[in-house]
């Protein structure tokens, strides 16, 4: 979308038809959501359904999203785990991701653009001027959180790890002599242990 054409958007809810916003591939969680969802109290209920995305190559970085399920419709395709596929609704639409509430809506640093062009509210009632201001402030404030997030998350996840092993280093140190022999057994058991790759006599061909 550019600077000049107009955005009406109205959101259709449970007469939607195509689930856009819920099964997009991924619906992106910031920090700005956990500490939201900490400070109204839900963030126990919304957790479950959170996981980190750890990065799988240099280009790729670290970022939280909601976890997937497969529709009950189409098994082949899947949908945010927040998405109420009965109800055609979101389970926390009551607080629900500053990505899902700017959807589809997206500031890119620079201009305003929509992310997806099967949202069929896109177009639909009449967009004030002031609600458009409000929408676009929204938009930017989703973008500030998702660079922040992505950010911190590298520096967060470090500082994590690195106390995580100072602590199990620490407890491996104040074992006894006897837990420390225990420890030593399992580990050499294991190291016994068949990984049942080894070939069986009886399975050798003739
Ligand atoms: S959190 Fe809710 S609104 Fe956002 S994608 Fe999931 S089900 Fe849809």
């Amino acid at each position: 979308m550019s600077e000049k054409s107009k955005y009406n958007f109205k959101c259709l809810e449970q007469k939607c038809d195509t689930k856009a916003c819920h099964i997009r591939p991924q619906v992106l969680v910031t920090i700005g959501d956990l500490a939201r969802w900490m400070n109204h109290d839900y963030i126990m209920n919304i957790l479950p359904g959170i996981t980190i995305h750890m990065p799988e190559s240099e280009h790729d970085s670290f970022y939280f999203e909601t976890l997937r399920k497969p529709l009950e419709s189409d098994p082949e395709s899947t949908a945010c785990i927040f998405y109420n596929e009965q109800a055609n609704s979101c389970e926390i639409r009551y607080d629900r991701p500053i990505s899902c509430q700017t959807f589809p809506l997206v500031f890119n640093g620079e201009n305003y653009v929509l992310s997806s062009k099967d949202c069929p509210g896109v177009g639909e009632g009449e967009v004030t001027k002031e609600a458009l201001q409000e929408a676009k402030s929204l938009a930017e404030k989703e973008f500030h959180q998702r660079r922040d997030s992505t950010a911190a998350l590298p520096a967060i996840y470090s500082v994590m790890m690195n106390q995580m092993m100072k602590q199990s280093s620490e407890a491996m140190q104040n074992l006894s002599e006897e837990d420390r022999k225990k420890m030593d057994e399992i580990i050499s058991k294991s190291k016994e242990e068949p990984t049942g790759e080894e070939e069986s006599p009886t399975d050798q061909s003739e």
